[in-house]
């Protein structure tokens, strides 16, 4: 199996590796569509849209998009000019800011709280105590009864703010296992919020068996399974009919002509798989999705390239899994993802994590934007991307030569960094100078 990984990959340099399985939009967006209907995608963000009047009134700073829990899309010239040292990127550069998504500050705002409303839907439909067509601020009143039970969830940190913060919100008891990766503040802030955190001296997957283990032996639990939940991935697609709208609104067509690059931070897989599945959807075959893993850690590219898929950690390969990106330290990649993703990812680069470090202090100096390290990855795609030999044959096998590169719109996913407290920015700022 080695021999068919690139070198670069096994040696750790920062490299591209080009998916070969990858199908026209067509064929991937049919065949995908027997494995997770688009009709669930729309269930999804009508959910989202029930939930809004609560949202808006328990958290006031989704007020900005009507109870939507939504980011900016924010283009960043002076990073792109920075961002290559000689060249100059074709086309307009974008931000895609879930770094500032209200209640998580991170991409899991998405996914997570997504799975955490659809929960406490269920259990209240069920209980007879909401119908789908009252308005959901009831739910304030509902605390009581969530109280009788219990989420629990496995994190490298970010996944479990956003269960933690909003399970609470609700009412819920929350425990949240946490792999040894974790931030310190991040386990303060949730304990903040009366959630119960467990530590754990090992690595993500073991928190999240940990946690799957507990919560199955209790009937009053509910697991929030990262490794396989389809309701996350869910809450993420419903991102791109909203990205639709903002590209809309900000006069950007998406055609042959002008094709749409998007790069996005993977852990294990699901919020950038379940973002790509929505893109493929709206977009086809004019947007070209990659993924971006550490060197340390390309769990999602090993899944995908050996084909398999979950039954593999990043360590069989000689890997440490070890990386200053906490949000994407997961040896092992979601399965369900690596599968869904087959015919439609693009490709997935790697970043070395010192260099995370270099586009957090590019993106604060030219945009004044600040973003935690794990949420940079997406920029080792946009620089590198006429750079590694896969990804330039790539551009030329797919019409992503001059003139219509120039036309392209690039978005880096910046996927956390608004919670992470003042200080910690300030050490993030001068590591690796
Ligand atoms: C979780 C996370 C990701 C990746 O999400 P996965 O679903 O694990 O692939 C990327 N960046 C940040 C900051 C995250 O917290």
């Amino acid at each position: 199996m080695h021999e068919t990984l690139p070198r670069q990959l096994l040696s750790r340099e920062e490299t591209a590796w080009v998916n070969p399985c990858r199908l026209s939009a067509d064929a991937a967006n049919t065949l995908c569509d027997l494995i997770l209907p688009e009709t669930e995608i729309r269930a999804a963000e009508e959910r989202l849209l029930r939930f809004a009047p609560y949202l808006r009134q328990v958290f006031p700073e989704t007020a900005e998009y009507n109870g939507l829990i939504e980011s900016p899309l924010r283009e960043i010239p002076v990073m792109r000019r920075k961002l290559c040292d000689h060249a100059i990127i074709p086309g307009r550069l974008f931000l895609k800011m879930d770094s500032h998504l209200p209640i998580a500050g991170s991409v899991k705002a998405r996914g997570g709280i997504y799975e955490v409303l659809k929960h406490a839907e269920d259990l209240a439909l069920q209980a007879g105590l909401l119908s789908c067509t009252d308005d959901y601020t009831r739910l304030t009143g509902l605390r009581d009864f969530f109280g009788r039970y219990t989420i629990q969830v496995g994190s490298t940190g970010n996944l479990g703010l956003s269960i933690g913060i909003m399970g609470a919100a609700l009412g819920f008891r929350v425990k949240v296992h946490m792999s040894a990766d974790a931030r310190p503040w991040k386990k303060d802030l949730l304990r903040s919020h009366g959630v119960e955190v467990l530590e754990y001296a090992d690595t993500y997957s073991h928190a999240v068996a940990a946690g799957r283990k507990l919560s199955d032996a209790d009937p009053m639990s509910y697991f929030v399974d990262d490794e396989k939940s389809t309701d996350l991935f869910l809450g993420y697609a419903a991102a791109a009919a909203r990205l639709q709208i903002q590209l809309t609104d900000a006069g950007i067509t998406v055609d042959r002509e002008h094709p749409l690059l998007v790069y996005i931070p993977a852990g294990v897989g699901g919020a950038p798989g379940g973002i790509t599945y929505g893109l493929k959807r709206l977009f086809g075959d004019n947007v070209h999705c990659f993924f971006a893993e550490p060197v340390t850690c390309p769990s999602v590219l090993l899944g995908m390239a050996t084909r398999k898929h979950e039954a593999l950690q990043v360590q069989d390969y000689g890997f440490t899994g070890k990386t200053e990106a906490d949000g994407l330290a997961c040896p092992s990649p979601s399965g369900f993802v690596t599968r869904i993703m087959t015919p439609m990812l693009s490709g997935i680069f790697t970043t070395a994590d010192r260099n995370l470090y270099e586009y957090l202090r590019l993106l604060y100096k030219t945009e004044g934007i600040e973003i935690e390290p794990s949420a940079c990855a997406g920029f080792t795609g946009v620089k590198n991307l006429l750079r590694h030999g896969e990804t330039v044959k790539y551009c030329v096998a797919n019409g992503l030569t001059e003139p219509v590169l120039k036309n392209a719109v690039h978005i880096v996913w910046a996927t956390g960094g608004n919670l992470v407290p003042a200080d910690i920015r300030k050490i993030y700022r001068v590591t690796y100078l």
